[in-house]
């Protein structure tokens, strides 16, 4: 994990266990997007991502992280980013 994206989960803790469909977590979740289409090592555009279910054992496109994130939940404790 780089150490901006490290002090940026560390600044954000608060938000991960807020609701799910609150406005507040959605809006996290498109910051965490944009950051990852920034600062992600991405593979033909496909990124980790700290999905709940998934546990950021697969890669999948902006769009589809979204929809992980969103409906599955944001893996509270992840570790590591590439
Ligand atoms: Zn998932």
């Amino acid at each position: 994990m780089s150490e901006n994206l490290s002090l940026l989960v560390t600044m954000n803790r608060s938000w991960i266990n807020a609701s799910q469909i609150s406005d507040v977590y959605e809006k996290c979740v498109e910051d965490f997007l944009e950051y990852a289409k920034r600062n992600g090592a991405a593979i033909n555009g496909r990124y980790y991502y700290p999905c709940v279910n998934c546990v950021n054992e697969k890669r999948l496109d902006i769009e589809l992280i979204r929809e992980h994130v969103l409906c599955d939940g944001f893996l509270k404790n992840y570790t590591t980013w590439t």
